[in-house]
């Protein structure tokens, strides 16, 4: 973020690694993962299903923080963001927000939008709810903005070699 906002210089190879959505098995292989290459990385879980059957548990999420993982949000279910209306944003961003601060016992100041859809007008709400980034997918980063356009390669798809690749190519 510092070197976003003011450009400090970033460390070499530096890389983020993020898990949206809340499934189990970011809990069960990622975290296994992590730990045995002393790996950090930032889980953006939905609020709706957690404690829910092959989800992340709201006890998973806190032993994630615990372990040094950093824990922010995706929304309560899901919805895209340039679609919210009225009380939407209390229900996507701000409700969702403060039940994970209340699991890890601190606040969460890190969001992902679903989709990676986003647009500006979100960038007030998302200040005014308690956040300080935002992390979407394959757009390019705005420049007036970058903190709440922070962008990310999707990996699953991808070999090594070919994340390599991007990496190099790309950021
Ligand atoms: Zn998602």
């Amino acid at each position: 973020m510092a070197h976003v906002a003011i450009g400090k210089p970033l460390p070499s190879k530096p890389v983020l690694l993020t898990f949206d959505d809340g499934s189990a098995a970011q809990y069960t292989r990622a975290l296994p993962l992590l730990r045995r290459h002393h790996f950090v990385a930032t889980f953006f879980p939905m609020t709706v299903v957690l404690d829910k059957p092959g989800w992340l548990t709201s006890g998973q999420v806190r032993t994630l923080d615990r372990a040094g993982m950093t824990i922010g949000a995706h929304t309560f279910d899901h919805h895209a963001v340039p679609d919210y209306a009225g009380e939407d944003w209390d229900t996507q961003l701000v409700a969702p927000a403060a039940k994970l601060a209340r699991l890890v016992g601190h606040p969460v100041r890190l969001f992902a939008y679903p989709f990676g859809l986003w647009d500006r007008e979100a960038f007030a709400h998302l200040d005014r709810s308690g956040y300080v980034a935002a992390f979407q997918l394959a757009d390019k980063l705005d420049r007036a903005d970058p903190l709440w356009t922070l962008r990310r390669i999707i990996v699953p798809e991808l070999s090594g070699e070919d994340l390599l690749r991007r990496l190099r190519r790309e950021f």
